[in-house]
């Protein structure tokens, strides 16, 4: 809960500022604030088959391009920078710009969180070449797509992740092969057995892939090394989906919001309200379960109206004690 009041700095100050730019930042954007846009997963992947209003897929960038087309028509300020520091523990709650560390911070009433997360890579040899031409990280973003149709298609992790992630494509692969660098699954007993009992998926236990293998535009296969025989065999393969976690970005609240043992910011079930009154989290860094682009664009509408409201309830408080 937040402790106290500063007073308010000469520079800007907001009613609600949006710290992200993604679907999570976007669909709050009906309020005037500012936000402050940084690399969005959408702007590095390609085709969104499941964002609704677009039956035929649209492109991750060209999706943002409307994101923030639509933000602008409602008057937000849109400022493309990085917030490097904030301060949580008063309101108005004060951040810094990056480069202006040394200068008056700026302030907002309310905070809207929603700087997503990122999936890990692998950094294996042809990774970058072949990204989103044979490589993802998002089954359920990027399954769909004609590059994977009735190809064999490989899936990297353990967890519960990789499970759904392999189990999806088998609607789309012909065959889908995981990659296990142990013995034993980390997935949940329930999504390993239908993992392991899903007769186009094939787990390749204590194994893992050395190198992305294709004609220079596509990917076709993998190098993969079995860790108990050493045995180095290639594995063709049309696809390979990363999934082996994900990086929630809340280093710059770390410490003053709760958040999990895996770093994601709680927040209040069924709200975006977090652990401090007034700041409100959205979208994948509060999210590890589903992180689809309408996911978060949801629960930034939610973030939107709980902030909103609450600086309603604030302002008619303010007027009913004068
Ligand atoms: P996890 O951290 O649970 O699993 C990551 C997997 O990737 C592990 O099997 C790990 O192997 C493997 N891995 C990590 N690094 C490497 C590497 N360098 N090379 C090869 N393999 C590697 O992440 P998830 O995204 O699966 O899950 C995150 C959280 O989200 C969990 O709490 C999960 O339960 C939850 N979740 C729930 C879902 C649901 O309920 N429907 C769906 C998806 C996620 P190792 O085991 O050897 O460490």
């Amino acid at each position: 809960m937040t402790t106290g009041i500063v007073p308010k700095s000469s520079r800007m100050h907001s009613r609600v500022v949006i710290i992200g730019s993604g679907p999570a930042g976007a669909h709050g954007s009906h309020l005037p604030c500012a936000r402050e846009p940084r690399t969005c997963q959408l702007t590095t992947t390609t085709e969104i088959e499941n964002f609704p209003g677009f039956p035929t897929g649209i492109m991750g960038p060209e999706l943002m391009d409307k994101f923030r087309e639509q933000s602008a028509r409602f008057g937000t300020t849109i400022i493309t920078e990085t917030v490097s520091k904030i301060d949580l523990s008063a309101r108005p709650f004060r951040y810094w710009r990056e480069m202006q560390e040394d200068e008056e911070p700026e302030t907002a009433d309310t905070v809207i969180i929603a700087t997503g997360a990122s999936a890990k890579r692998l950094g294996l040899p042809g990774e970058d070449t072949y990204w989103q031409s044979g490589i993802s990280a998002c089954a359920v973003c990027d399954g769909a797509v004609p590059i994977f149709r009735n190809k064999p298609l490989a899936v990297i992790g353990g967890g519960d992740s990789a499970a759904e992630e392999a189990t999806y494509l088998t609607k789309y692969g012909s065959h889908v092969y995981v990659l296990v660098r142990k013995g034993e699954l980390r997935a949940s007993k329930i999504m390993a057995k239908r993992l392991l009992n899903n007769p186009k998926i094939t787990v390749l236990w204590n194994t893992v892939a050395t190198e992305c293998v294709g004609d220079g535009d596509l990917l076709s296969s993998l190098k993969i090394k079995n860790l108990t025989t050493g045995e180095i065999t290639n594995l063709p393969v049309n696809g390979l989906f990363y999934a082996v976690g994900h990086e929630p970005a809340t280093a710059l609240v770390r410490g003053q919001v709760q958040t999990d043992p895996d770093g994601y910011i709680i927040t209040v079930p069924g709200t975006t309200q977090t652990s401090v009154k007034g700041v409100f989290a959205a979208g994948d860094v509060q999210d590890k379960r589903y992180r689809q682009a309408i996911t978060s664009a949801g629960t930034g509408c939610m973030a939107a109206l709980e902030a909103e409201r609450l600086i309603a309830e604030e302002e008619e408080l303010a007027a009913e004690a004068l």
